[in-house]
């Protein structure tokens, strides 16, 4: 008798749960709703015409190629931008770039495979791409001239600036981009609008109002197009400092606990598919979207892609105009030197393997790389990025407005 007393009990209970009303209240809530005022104020600090202002400023200094004197030059400018931005506390990595041997070819012809990079599976119409290495494919004398000097083995520096938080100034997120470039052009996408990107970030979180409980890292690597190495030397140098207070009791942290890292590259161009003939349609798509991606072969895989539904979801209650979508092959970016020690994710204009790879941006690492190629319809979706990485970052952080 009991028992079936309590058998109807715990059915009444059920057949409750599941009332219609019951599902229409725990059902998917409208996220606009859930903004956040100040984070919405941030949001709006970013603004087009400063971007686009940004990429320009980057492009005075040609292709920005690693081990020259424009890339020295764009460094110099970088920091002083950031310091009147209010980051004044910039600091760099110093390591030492050494070209390596030539590897020699091994095997017979190359065989073409449906694979592209970082495990990604190729679709439909490919095109070929490649680094330009020819000078006289430059029609712009200025530019070729700009751009000539040759890369020399030595010296290289990165720079970076923090947002230190208030209430953790001991852990931070890393907002990064690469700064050098190269094919003979002006590096305008690649990567001068991650460059841009982070420098816009790095203006809004600096400015006297705003606080972060938890700190924020903007770091611009260096000769990440000869093999990441810029970022690597930063892991190897600091990964052992996270988290140390020093001096002891000073309450500063030169390297706080690392949390993650968010890369920036290539931020303009979604003009879809190369077409049949291998021409590409001249206008940005209408179905643009930020590619968010995660490495699903890194240590860190799970909690990677976390962060990066975290960003997903920051895109759809922040952003004006493009929406994000994720991703499981994160590759070829400064963001993989993390990506087994720190969740790691980087936001581009297409997947990197397969689009990117596949010759989905025509100017990548060629000579028409260069600001006059871009429309503001292609500047807008690196802005939506901004947007992105902004109000996740700010969700992250307990970023708030002074009133
Ligand atoms: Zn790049």
């Amino acid at each position: 008798m009991q028992s079936i007393m309590r058998f109807a009990a715990v059915t009444t209970l059920a057949a409750l749960v599941a009332a219609p009303g019951a599902i229409a209240q725990s059902g998917p809530t409208k996220l606009d709703t859930l903004r956040n005022p100040d984070i919405e104020a941030m949001v709006a600090r970013l603004d087009l015409e400063k971007y686009k202002a940004t990429i320009k400023g980057l492009t005075q200094f040609g292709d920005r190629r690693q081990g020259t004197s424009r890339n020295r030059a764009a460094l110099d400018w970088i920091e002083a931008q950031l310091k009147s931005y209010g980051c004044t506390n910039t600091e760099r990595v110093t390591y030492t770039y050494t070209t390596p041997p030539p590897r020699p070819r091994t095997g017979g012809p190359r065989v073409p495979s449906d694979w592209g990079s970082g495990g990604a599976r190729l679709r439909g119409v490919r095109t070929r791409t490649g680094v330009n290495m020819d000078s006289l494919k430059q029609t712009d004398p200025k530019l070729r001239a700009l751009d000539a000097e040759p890369a020399k083995d030595g010296e290289r520096q990165d720079v970076y600036c923090t947002k230190v938080g208030s209430t953790h100034p001991e852990e931070m997120y890393i907002v990064g981009g690469h700064m050098d470039g190269h094919g003979w052009g002006e590096a305008a996408n690649d990567d001068g609008s991650g460059t841009a990107l982070v420098m816009e970030l790095a203006r809004v979180f600096s400015s006297p109002d705003v606080k972060t409980d938890r700190s924020i890292r903007f770091a611009l690597w260096n000769n990440e197009e000869t093999g990441l190495n810029g970022a690597r030397a930063y892991v190897t140098q600091r990964q052992a400092l996270q988290g140390k207070e020093n001096p002891p009791g000073s309450g500063k942290y030169p390297e706080p606990k690392w949390l993650g890292m968010i890369q920036h590259d290539m931020m303009l161009f979604d003009h879809g598919m190369p077409r049949p003939d291998g021409t590409m349609s001249p206008e940005q798509r209408p179905e643009a979207d930020v590619n968010i991606e995660f490495a699903m072969t890194s240590a860190q895989s799970e909690a990677a892609q976390k962060l990066a539904w975290i960003f997903a979801t920051a895109n759809d209650k922040y952003a004006t105009d493009y929406p994000a979508q994720v991703g499981q092959h994160m590759t070829n970016t400064d963001s993989q030197p993390f990506e087994d020690l720190i969740p790691a994710i980087s936001l581009r204009e297409n997947e990197r393997g397969r689009d990117i790879g596949a010759g989905w941006d025509p100017q990548w690492h060629q000579v028409t790389d260069v600001y006059t190629t871009y429309s503001d319809k292609d500047f807008r979706l690196g802005l939506n990025a901004a947007q992105t990485t902004l109000s996740a970052i700010a969700t992250l952080t307990g970023a708030s407005l002074k009133k």
